[in-house]
């Protein structure tokens, strides 16, 4: 052994020195990384929330109908709007005990779609709004929902379709007028009339 051979004692606490180091500075990688996961999973979680949050909101006009009135509605959102509202209606129908109080036929009543057209914008705005007020889930409830079942079963638009499909009478329908502006012109002369 030369003299530049550390003893066997020497050597053991060099070792024993580098072992420790070693230790602490695995001891302190593992805080570190420790430390790094925690702030991922945070970082994580709070992607995952925003992405809910965007999807939440994309999904909403999505579900939701960018035109509802039957009456103006282009062809291809037309078949939009029907495709949603029955989904909708599907939906309701299995969801509450309404199989019959909205008959299978519904879709045969245009009075009805109507009606079911106002119920699911007034639900969407109760459930997919997020500016809505945290009380519009119960005014749906306790206001839209009723409304609609009371009308259907005892109103102007009651209907007697619970077992089979009763069409009403042709005649309840009036002939649409050829243009806005007859129907204007009427109401001007009976205006005139009165
Ligand atoms: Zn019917």
């Amino acid at each position: 052994m030369n003299a530049a051979t550390s003893t066997p004692t020497q050597a053991d606490d060099s070792v024993l020195r580098q072992l420790m180091n070693h230790a602490q500075l695995i001891s302190q990688i593992r805080q570190d990384i420790d430390a790094l996961a925690h702030e991922a999973t945070d970082t994580v979680a709070g992607l995952i929330a925003r992405l809910e949050d965007i999807e939440s909101q994309s999904t909403t006009p999505g579900s939701a109908p960018t035109s509802w009135c039957w009456r103006s509605i282009g062809s291809n959102a037309a078949d939009e709007l029907w495709h949603l509202l029955t989904d909708w209606i599907n939906w309701i129908r299995g969801r509450y005990p309404l199989a019959r109080k909205i008959p299978p036929c519904w879709a045969d009543h245009p009075e009805l779609v109507e009606e079911l057209t106002a119920l699911w914008l007034a639900w969407q705005h109760a459930y997919e709004d997020r500016n809505a007020p945290l009380t519009a889930a119960a005014d749906w409830h306790d206001r839209w929902l009723p409304g609609v079942l009371y009308r259907l079963e005892h109103g102007a638009f009651a209907l007697d379709c619970a077992n089979d499909h009763h069409p009403r009478p042709a005649a309840a329908y009036a002939s649409p007028e050829p243009n806005g502006v007859a129907e204007r012109t009427r109401e001007g002369d009976s205006a005139h009339a009165d």
